[in-house]
């Protein structure tokens, strides 16, 4: 069998993977990044929507190659059509790109090759080696190969189904509380605002919401997230998108261009995202934003803390759970609290009937929030509706 030999094997190059082996290759790492698919990025399973504050904290350079629309802004609306238009004045960075996410994440594993990672595509982890005990490796089959891939350490940055830190003997199980279901349709023909990203809360996605993001061109991404568990009786993710687009005069008469579904984690994150020689980021460690599903920047983010910490053992040698720690606190850090917060009213905001929902659309339209944020948004539901927000007041 086919035996390769490196410091680290990152698996999944999604954002986490690659940004970990860039990081990694950076600090001196004899990087192996191995990705299951024949094409990074493909197919889409995105909305494509980022913010851009925390692009240059994570050194990517926005690039209009993976830019295909530079949003002015965001409306949220409720069911009852009640509007809330945020500008960029206020929503500052919070207001962001629609990407064409396979060329962002192309971009992203190209910067991982440039730093020195060894590429292998049609490479799927299969298992993880273990020797006395001790993680050593992973097992793949590359290109209908059995291989095995030697490392001190591996990173385990394969997304939502993640099973590498199954296999290390990590619980990554999620309740069914914690998932949502999502189903998109990349439209054409439809009449939205070319510069706005819209979410439609309330009782039109149960626990989630509609997006449309514009693409450009008369062409948008329009789909849906729902907690399963509040969906009436039969009713899935799709019957609920499908409903919406017909009762919507704009989007009623337009055509879908590709339909793609996939499932996001709504809780803050795993208990301990280290163990012995193993490290997992972004979607894999669960590290996503409960309330809107946004996970990108948490993935950039998550595997670029995963490559500096990874760095600084190499120095040592040592990639013990102990010697890892600090990545553990890295992201608790950056994003525990955030990450909590929003879990909280993620869970609240699904409780919450449409009439109160256009409540506090109403409310945040005329309250005088200097830059809307999450946090902002909860402060001010805290002053008008301290009911909404209890049990996590204090986060506020
Ligand atoms: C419908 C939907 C819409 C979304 N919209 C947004 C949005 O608008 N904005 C946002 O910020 N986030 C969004 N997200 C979430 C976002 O896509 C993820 O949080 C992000 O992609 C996480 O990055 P990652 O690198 O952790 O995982 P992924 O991007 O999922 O990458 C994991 C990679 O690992 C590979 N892989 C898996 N198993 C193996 C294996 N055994 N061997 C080798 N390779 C493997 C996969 O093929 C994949 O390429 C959305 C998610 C969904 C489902």
């Amino acid at each position: 069998m086919k035996t390769y030999q490196c410091d680290v094997v990152v698996v999944g190059a999604g954002p986490g993977g690659s940004m970990a082996a860039r990081y990694c290759a950076e600090g001196g790492m004899d990087t192996i990044l191995i990705e299951k698919k024949a094409e990074i990025g493909a197919p889409l399973r995105c909305a494509e929507g980022v913010s851009k504050k925390w692009l240059e904290e994570v050194g990517i350079t926005p690039d209009p190659v993976w830019i295909r629309g530079d949003m002015k802004g965001a409306v949220i609306k409720s069911p009852q059509g009640t509007t809330f238009q945020l500008d960029e004045s206020k929503a500052g960075a919070e207001v962001g790109y629609v990407l064409e996410r396979h060329l962002f994440d192309k971009a992203l594993a190209r910067d991982a090759a440039e730093a020195g990672a060894k590429i292998m595509l049609r490479t799927s982890a299969t298992a993880v080696i273990r020797e006395e005990g001790k993680i050593v490796g992973i097992k793949a089959r590359s290109m209908g190969e059995d291989i095995e891939i030697r490392a001190k350490v591996v990173v385990a940055a394969d997304g939502y189904e993640s099973q590498v830190g199954r296999w290390a003997g990590i619980d990554t199980t999620l309740k069914l509380s914690d998932i949502d279901s999502c189903i998109q349709y990349r439209m054409c023909n439809i009449d939205v605002l070319p510069d706005y990203c819209e979410f439609v809360i309330g009782s039109v996605a149960p626990g989630g919401y509609v997006w449309i993001f514009p693409k450009g061109n008369g062409i948008a991404n329009v789909g849906i997230s729902v907690a399963g568990q509040l969906c009436t009786k039969g009713a899935d993710a799709k019957y609920y998108l499908d409903k919406f687009i017909a009762e919507d005069p704009r989007l009623n008469k337009g055509q879908c261009l590709e339909i793609m579904g996939g499932f996001v984690s709504t809780c803050p994150g795993l208990d301990c995202a280290v163990d012995d020689n193993i490290v997992l980021v972004g979607d894999a460690a669960r590290i996503i934003d409960p309330i809107t599903g946004g996970g990108i920047c948490h993935a950039c983010r998550t595997g670029m803390y995963a490559g500096k910490v990874l760095s600084e053992c190499f120095k040592t040698g040592d990639y013990s759970k102990k010697a890892l720690m600090p990545y553990e606190k890295m992201w608790r850090d950056r994003m525990e609290d955030k990450l909590f917060r929003n879990w909280m009213a993620k869970e609240k905001l699904a409780t919450l009937d449409d009439e109160t929902i256009d409540e506090l659309i109403k409310m945040i339209a005329s309250a005088d929030i200097k830059e809307v944020n999450v946090y902002n948004l909860l402060k001010a539901v805290k002053e008008k509706f301290p009911k909404v927000v209890e049990g996590f007041e204090d986060l506020i």
